[in-house]
């Protein structure tokens, strides 16, 4: 069994969060494979090692001290480093960092330090072997990662017995310049030496015991999700549930490995496991008819209708290539006979509004234009519900009893997914009566 785990800042923030590491890492031995964020937060008033190493980018582009902020970070790990009683020549490292990063332009050397500096204090606490993400993780010229060279280089480390850790969110272009990938994307390289070492499973160590069916913003401990499919994962994280970085799923399901969401402050619990096919754990243990349910607000909705637009062969063509036209990306087309409703999200129209109006006139002649503001979009996600005849009856019903007004409605025929449109301000009160219902109430049974 291979295991390769990743901690978030938060699971690093201080001594205390690296012994908890420690204690995960030294109850398993198959967590051989370790990659690591920089310190997160300790607390709400503190500041992540990224923020404060960007902010300290932006002081030397406009010529500002930075010696306050420099200070913070080095407080921050000289701490870690006397209460754990490490050896790593701090002082060295943070004179090497002052020197180079007086004569680069590129903030990205100096951002990726907060991952290089937590993974030296870390690798050494755990008894693990540094390895230098700017010697394995390669990337092309254009930004994506070179996953031969990456294996190639990785290879040459990951035979022995002996633990490795990588810190996360770097590497190296092919001329050995340091670049740093997405907000976040600790993940990535994560999911990149899963891949490569072909692990059994892939751990992100986090805050959250996994995904919740629902923002605990809205409903206070809402269950956690035990598994889910990477489809429906990704269908809740566009909507808006966002705990794992977007493009770390692609490196693992392209060879089919879990991803397994787990709690550092919470270590017992089993978490959430991401899958390509749930369905032979789905005998033993059925899931809920839905898995959960997010969305957004702030949407606009324009709506078309023109009689016997339907049997116009090239009508919704022409109004989509209006938006296409604007670089509007869409996000549904509900459809009724002769109205067609084309949902966007507002910050993406709101420059080109009125440009996007009288083309659509000109173009396909519509009887009417209505144009709606402040619209909020749900997205019930669930594998179950096309194996259960009713669900959509039934959640649209339950809109009925609450006196929910629906504004649109769509689905797929793969059935992932119901999207449902409500004015922003029924938001809230819409996914407490879904999750209510489907949720809270299935569990009562
Ligand atoms: N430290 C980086 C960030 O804050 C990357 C990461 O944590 O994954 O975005």
């Amino acid at each position: 069994m291979i295991k390769v785990t990743k901690f978030g800042g938060s699971s690093v923030a201080n001594a205390k969060q690296f012994a908890k590491v420690k204690h995960i890492i030294d109850s398993d031995p198959s967590r051989k494979f370790i990659v690591t964020s920089a310190c997160g937060k300790e607390s709400h008033e503190d500041h992540k090692v990224t923020d404060l190493l960007y902010l300290i980018q932006a002081h030397i582009k406009y010529g500002v001290s930075y010696e306050s902020l420099f200070d913070m970070i080095v407080k921050k790990y000289k701490s870690i480093q006397e209460e754990l009683h490490l050896h790593v020549n701090l002082d060295e490292e943070f004179f090497r960092i002052r020197k180079i990063i007086q004569n680069d332009d590129s903030p990205d050397y100096l951002v990726s330090r907060g991952e290089y500096l937590t993974g030296k204090l870390l690798a050494e606490y755990l008894g693990a072997k540094f390895v230098d993400a700017a010697d394995v993780i390669m990337f092309h010229y254009d930004g994506t990662i070179d996953m031969k060279r990456t294996s190639e280089k990785l290879m040459q480390y990951v035979q022995g017995s002996e633990k490795i850790l990588i810190p996360g969110f770097y590497g190296a272009t092919p001329n050995g310049t340091i670049k740093v990938m997405s907000r976040g994307g600790s993940d990535i390289t994560g999911a990149v030496l899963a891949n490569i070492v072909d692990a059994d499973v892939y751990e992100n160590w986090t805050d959250v015991s996994g995904f919740m069916v629902v923002d605990p913003r809205i409903i206070p401990n809402p269950i956690s999700i035990s598994r889910i499919t990477y489809s429906e994962l990704r269908e809740m994280s566009y909507m808006g549930a966002n705990v794992l970085h977007d493009d770390s799923v692609f490196p693992v399901r392209e060879k089919n490995i879990p991803i397994n969401i787990r709690n550092t402050n919470e270590p017992d619990h089993p978490g959430t496991m991401i899958m390509e096919d749930c369905s032979e754990m789905d005998k033993v243990d059925p899931p809920h008819a839905i898995t959960g349910i997010t969305g957004r607000k702030n949407y606009t909705v324009i709506s078309l209708t023109k009689a016997h637009s339907s049997a116009e062969i090239g009508f919704l063509r022409k109004v989509l290539q209006i938006f296409e036209k604007y670089n509007v990306s869409i996000e549904a087309v509900p459809v009724t006979v002769d109205t067609y409703s084309i949902v966007v999200q507002t910050h993406l129209i709101n420059h080109c509004l009125y440009e996007i109006i009288g083309e659509l006139k000109e173009t396909v002649h519509p009887e009417d234009i209505r144009v709606e503001d402040h619209q909020a979009m749900i997205a019930v996600v669930g594998r179950e519900m096309k194996q259960r005849a009713g669900i959509s009856g039934q959640l649209l019903s339950e809109f009925g009893r609450n006196k929910i007004n629906i504004r649109t409605i769509s689905q797929s025929s793969y059935e992932l997914t119901i999207m449902i449109g409500v004015s922003d301000n029924d938001f809230e009160k819409s996914i407490k009566a879904i999750y209510e219902k489907f949720v809270a109430e299935e569990k009562k049974q």
